[in-house]
């Protein structure tokens, strides 16, 4: 996947809403900037075919269970969800 910006890659660690730390170059960088090609994307609800957007921002999960299914964010963190699939 090209262009992710580095708030999108696992090699970014943030410091606040706006900046953060490349991790690969220890230096501070802006969360929306677009990150070299090379870094890894960083599993995220907008990553996963699971999910169905409603706006810019969130969107439901599909493979929910509920009913109605749950409600979940574009960029919350997919790390730990065990039902996510990365889009291609
Ligand atoms: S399966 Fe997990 S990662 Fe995918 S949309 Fe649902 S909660 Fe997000």
């Amino acid at each position: 996947m090209k262009n992710l910006i580095y708030k999108d890659t696992r090699n970014y660690s943030p410091i606040d809403v706006t900046k953060g730390v490349d991790l690969l170059t220890g230096k501070i960088v802006m969360a929306d900037n677009v990150a070299p090609e090379n870094y890894e994307l960083r599993p995220k609800c907008k990553f996963c075919q699971n999910y169905k957007e409603e706006n810019e921002f969130n969107g439901e999960c599909e493979a929910s269970m509920s009913d109605p299914k749950f409600f979940a964010y574009g960029d919350m963190d997919s790390v730990t969800c065990g039902m996510y699939k990365q889009i291609n």
